[in-house]
């Protein structure tokens, strides 16, 4: 059975998830801000025995890469992020993302595993799907494990929700796109975990999400 583990990190709320099956783990967007945050996911990882295969990033926002830093070089893996990250890398890094919004945050490793559409990614006996789903972001990605029914959605879908696609990189059309033909698409029953608030279900977002209609 797979295992997920949810934090909640950082002022701006971040869901950190710690995926996991027979000893081995991959977490998704390392966002633990400060040292206590750190401490949490650095003492679940050891009580669990866990070894962790993979960092991933949902997308480049550095809300979502608060502890990416930090995360790397504790577990010494690299950073996996959809290979479009590169263009929202250049002159608006993580650090410098942080800085318009008041925080302080270090420049993760410069991802070293490029993720793309239809990409897998193994665990034990468990495959996820990267699903190229930009909007929020054009780096951002879902992560899909059909035997369990979950989707990662990063900030792409929320509960009664959408990414905002005011930043750089963000476009309306696309999000909705990518919503429809990737999200909406999986079986309704599929759980939804999104970057930020509430799991839901691709059901219930299917009839109740206003933004969708
Ligand atoms: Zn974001
Ligand atoms: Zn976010």
């Amino acid at each position: 059975m797979l295992t997920i583990k949810t934090f909640v990190f950082n002022p701006l709320l971040v869901n950190c998830y710690v995926i996991h099956n027979h000893k081995e783990a991959i977490i998704v967007d390392p966002s633990c801000y400060d040292e206590n945050e750190q401490l949490q996911l650095k003492q679940y990882i050891e009580q669990q025995q866990l070894e962790v295969k993979h960092i991933i990033c949902t997308h480049f926002h550095f809300d979502h890469l608060m502890g990416a830093a930090f995360t790397c070089s504790t577990w010494n893996l690299p950073l996996s992020a959809h290979k479009d990250y590169v263009f929202l890398a250049g002159n608006f890094d993580i650090s410098t993302q942080s800085m318009y919004f008041g925080f302080s945050v270090k420049n993760p490793p410069k991802p070293k595993v490029l993720l793309q559409d239809n990409d897998t990614i193994q665990l034990h006996h468990y495959t996820f799907n990267i699903l190229h789903t930009p909007g929020h972001s054009l780096c951002s990605i879902s992560i899909y494990e059909k035997e369990t029914g979950i989707v990662i959605t990063g900030d792409t879908l929320f509960e009664g929700g959408v990414g905002r696609t005011d930043l750089a990189g963000g476009d309306w059309q696309q999000l909705l796109h990518s919503i429809r033909t990737k999200l909406l698409t999986l079986p309704e029953e599929t759980i939804v975990y999104p970057g930020h608030g509430g799991q839901t279900t691709i059901k219930q977002e299917k009839l109740y999400n206003t933004f969708l209609g």
